[in-house]
């Protein structure tokens, strides 16, 4: 049994789950495509009355859906009750402008004739994704799909599965109706055969860079649209001018939230020479306060990493860029003791060109800090990586800091403030962070046919 439940901040076992039979995928497949063919006869508003249903749900029973995240990934339990409010917020705005959205376009350009573009869906959606944001990461794909009729299988992180089967429980207890979405504790192999099956027509991954190159080649051998949600290294670029108490406060939250496992976190700060000294104590005061803990203790502000493997992985990384001759700034590299999957916090510097692990996503509470005169030097570092994710600029000059965000080679930059992801904008990056968007209007547009009439 590969999908199991382990408390990390305990090291116990809660609970192992059978894998997923053939015959089960199969089954889930006949469902979806039953429920793609239904809905297409379906008032979309009928199934906006059911996605709030669903939301509503999240909301009556916030406490129980956010204990699950704390348990099975190690989540502070207030970020996890933020957590389920985000799914909800994700919901909802699908179910207020979802329909909208998808009226048709008209298309009156061309003299004499008259054409429009309608949307519609195109087919069940194979949803691969991550543990770090068990609830929202399923709900970014299944509210927009839902709303369309494409309908959602999901392949859950392996170590979240309490968190899989809740959201299957919550769809159930709002009567989502049979076939729009299916968990399954399916293997590798199982998510090819998904993704190959003709009544599969498109991929929607979040995850590591080497997940998205595996499952985008299986996409693409089968001519199936793909979104690709990946890592990245972002930067948190803090000029001269920049709110000293503002910047300090904003980059802390963007390293230790989830315990640094964040895509959009702030991986990589870059400080302006005048405003270094002033930033580094102010980030060392911020870190030095988090209370490593047991994430269930509302006392705590620092929790576990999702697993041990996790924990493992980010010391052994830490390891290899101390030998390739970086420094730390701040913080014990040594792991706790225990048997949970406690971590460190720490502050980096002096990571060069030529270290072995420069430009390596480092999913824990590892900030890495750089020191740069001009500007050209800011947008020189920050775009030396293959990543493309997110960013964040503070300023007290917001033209300045729009400009500077402009030069950032990646797919979203936030100014004075951590980089977070509303439902209202488009989410996703460039480069090795992958490809598409997700929320908004554009994540809803992914997987349709947007099919041109023209008369
Ligand atoms: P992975 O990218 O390996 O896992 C993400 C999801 O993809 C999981 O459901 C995983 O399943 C699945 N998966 C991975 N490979 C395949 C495959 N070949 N076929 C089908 N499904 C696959 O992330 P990890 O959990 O292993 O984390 C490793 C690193 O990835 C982190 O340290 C971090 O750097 C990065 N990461 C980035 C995230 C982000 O949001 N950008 C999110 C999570 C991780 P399973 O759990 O069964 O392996």
């Amino acid at each position: 049994m590969s999908y199991k439940a382990v408390n990390p901040f305990n090291g116990k076992t809660i609970r192992e789950f059978a894998d997923a039979t053939d015959a089960e995928v199969e089954q889930a497949l006949k469902k979806a495509n039953a429920f793609y063919h239904a809905a297409k006869k379906q008032p979309v508003s009928e199934r906006t009355a059911q996605l709030e249903r669903l939301a509503h749900e999240f909301t009556a029973h916030n406490e129980k859906y956010a204990r699950l995240l704390t348990t099975n990934m190690g989540k502070l339990i207030g970020q996890a009750r933020s957590e389920v409010k985000k799914n909800v917020e994700f919901a909802m705005y699908y179910v207020k402008n979802g329909a909208q959205i998808l009226q048709p376009i008209p298309y009156n350009n061309i003299p004499d004739k008259n054409a429009h573009v309608e949307f519609s869906s195109i087919g069940t959606i194979m949803s691969v994704e991550p543990w770090n944001f068990p609830y929202t990461q399923i709900m970014r794909v299944f509210a927009p799909n839902f709303i369309i009729g494409n309908p959602v299988i999901l392949k859950h992180a392996s170590i979240v599965p309490e968190c899989a089967q809740a959201f299957e429980e919550a769809c159930i207890a709002a009567k989502i109706p049979e076939g729009a979405f299916k968990n399954l504790f399916v293997n590798y192999e199982q998510v090819n055969h998904i993704i190959a099956d003709p009544r599969v027509q498109g991929v929607a991954l979040t995850g590591s860079e080497g997940a998205g190159r595996k499952i985008a080649a299986e996409a693409g051998k089968n001519l199936k649209k793909s979104t690709m949600e990946l890592g990245g290294t972002d930067v948190c670029v803090v000029l001269d001018d920049a709110d000293l108490e503002n910047a300090i406060e904003g980059a802390a939250a963007a390293r230790l939230n989830n315990s640094g496992q964040v895509c959009t976190a702030a991986k990589r700060y870059i400080v302006q020479s005048e405003i270094y000294d002033d930033f580094l104590a102010g980030i060392i005061d911020e870190f030095s306060k988090r209370k490593l803990g047991d994430p269930l203790d509302e006392h705590t502000t620092l929790g576990p990493l999702s697993s041990k493997s996790a924990q493992e992985n980010l010391h052994q990384q830490v390891k290899k860029i101390l030998a390739g001759g970086a420094k730390v700034l701040w913080g014990d590299p040594e792991l706790p003791q225990g048997p949970g999957a406690l971590f460190n916090p720490l502050i980096i510097s002096g990571m060069t060109l030529d270290n072995p692990m420069y430009d390596t996503e480092l999913f824990g509470p590892v900030a890495q800090i750089y020191k740069a005169d001009t500007e050209e030097d800011i947008i020189k570092i920050a775009n030396h990586s293959n990543y493309g994710l997110g960013g964040a600029v503070y300023s007290k000059d917001i033209a300045h800091a729009k400009a500077l965000a402009s030069h950032i080679e990646t797919g979203q930059v936030a100014i004075n403030q951590p980089l977070t992801s509303y439902p209202e904008l488009p989410f996703g990056g460039v480069k090795n962070s992958g490809y598409g968007r997700e929320l908004s209007d554009m994540g809803i547009r992914e997987f349709v046919n947007a099919k041109t009439i023209l008369n």
